[in-house]
């Protein structure tokens, strides 16, 4: 076997034991630091780097030489973000963060009662006392989350760049100024529909906060409930998978309830063969959208090679699931799953382009918060927050609560941001194309054949060039 895929190899092998550490309902750090310990002993052998060069020069066979480009990348990336001290601190914080039980109305209740509240609750007081409890989680992370953000920084400039998000976006061939533009340019597309939201938003309610925003964003959002129902979740995925002639039985994909914090995941437990996908519903249209997300990302992962080196780029996956999730926001879709009438699809259609204005500024103005503090680390926290929040969601955010993923996932909003990209370039296409895409056979050959099969071995972005001929940034 040649060496590079010796290396693949293992590296597959504790990528999935990752998988099955992060699967696991209780966090284990001290499992998970031990796999760090391989990757650091595989990745940051002095030699791999001489070694991956010079296959690079003189390696004919084109998978193994872009193997090899990816290994390199890898590897500059391992020195970062698996440098002992930084991966500490991050994994520090994010425990912090998962194991964190907010205090409300004089209850610790989970993550997801909290989302709850800040989601439905017409209590505006208790909405403000949920938005608050996040507070205590945040006030003894800032000085790790800091130091964190000075390290990476640090690290990146022994590797020769001007800090950590101008390294990490090279090894996605971009630059911060094309990332910047991006940015403004979406928020331009955006402004119009999220005015007139805001507007209608402090019409309703004086001094309209943070804590109103989630509120009156799924109030005007969400189609009723009870065209949703949690117990036709799984039947309406069997179905439009009956529609693409699948049939979910046969496939090596697991889906299993879970009382976790998080709305869902999907776990890669062995490469295209245990695939586990895990929701916990409580009801409603968001319980379908991250259920098609998640198995978004299982039927990507079901044709992916089967290789570490070959698994696409964050942004890529990211998108892969947002097509799935894309699918229920069909009018073919509502019509033949859900069957509401015409009317009530017609005003949830609307209401998309405000569901896209939502996310969009809800993601930049998270990466625009990291991308500020990575600029100037002194920084204060709740000055930058407030900076970000005013420019991107109009709001005058005086509550002192910032994001703290951002620092255990870091630049994870861009992946986010690209992802809605991928997704409307491709609906775009299906759309000229095929016309009808609910229950398309040609529209799933498409995504098997051209996004899935060939994996990193292409570039992400010509890869969707190649098979659209469209670019994602229009
Ligand atoms: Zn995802």
């Amino acid at each position: 076997m040649h060496w590079i895929d010796e290396i693949d190899l293992r590296l597959k092998k504790n990528w999935e034991e990752q998988m099955f550490l992060w699967y696991q309902e209780t966090f284990d750090k001290e499992r998970l630091d031990e796999k760090a310990r391989e990757v650091r002993e595989l990745l940051l052998d002095p030699n791999l780097l001489d070694r991956t060069e010079a296959l690079l020069k003189r390696e004919k066979n084109p998978i193994s030489k872009r193997k090899a480009e990816i290994l390199r990348k890898e590897i500059v990336k391992a020195r970062i973000e698996y440098d002992k001290r930084l991966f500490a601190l991050r994994s520090e914080i994010e425990e912090r963060a998962n194991k964190f039980l907010p205090l409300i109305n004089g209850k610790e209740v989970k993550i997801n009662e909290r989302s709850k509240i800040l989601m439905r609750s017409p209590h505006r007081k208790l909405r403000k006392e949920a938005h608050q409890s996040w507070k205590p989680l945040l006030d003894p992370i800032e000085k790790q989350a800091r130091k964190s953000i000075k390290l990476a920084n640090k690290l990146a400039q022994g590797e020769g760049f001007a800090n950590y998000p101008a390294l990490i976006l090279s090894l996605d061939s971009i630059s911060s100024d094309y990332l910047f533009d991006l940015c403004l340019k979406i928020k331009k597309n955006t402004e119009g529909v999220w005015k007139k939201f805001i507007k209608k938003g402090r019409e309703e309610i004086s001094g309209f906060q943070m804590y109103d925003l989630r509120f009156m964003f799924y109030k005007f959002f969400l189609p009723p409930d009870s065209y949703f129902p949690k117990e036709r979740m799984i039947e309406s995925l069997k179905s439009t998978l009956e529609s693409y002639e699948i049939d979910l039985s046969s496939l090596p994909i697991k889906i299993e309830t879970q009382d976790m914090a998080f709305s869902g995941g999907c776990y890669n437990l062995k490469m295209g063969e245990d695939i586990r996908v895990t929701y916990n519903p409580v009801g409603g249209y968001m319980d379908y959208r991250v259920l098609f997300h998640e198995f978004g990302h299982a039927m990507h992962y079901l044709y992916l090679p089967k290789s570490f080196l070959l698994i696409d780029d964050q942004s890529f996956k990211e998108g892969m699931a947002d097509i799935w999730s894309g699918f229920i926001d069909t009018r073919e879709w509502l019509q033949e799953f859900i069957s509401p009438p015409e009317d009530k699809i017609d005003t949830f259609l609307n209401a998309l382009t405000l569901d896209e204005a939502f996310r969009f500024r809800e993601f930049i103005c998270e990466l625009s918060f990291e991308l500020e503090l990575y600029k100037n680390p002194e920084a204060n926290f709740e000055k930058i927050w407030q900076a970000v929040a005013k420019e991107y969601l109009g709001i005058e955010d005086d509550s002192g609560i910032w994001s703290e993923f951002v620092f255990s996932a870091p630049l994870y909003m861009k992946d986010y941001i690209f992802a809605k990209l991928i997704k409307s370039v491709t609906f775009r296409f299906f759309r000229k194309r095929f016309g009808e895409i609910m229950g398309n056979r040609e529209i799933l050959d498409f995504l098997i054949e051209n996004y899935y099969k060939p994996g990193n071995l292409i570039p992400w972005r010509e890869k969707i060039e190649g098979a659209t001929g469209e670019r994602i940034w229009t």
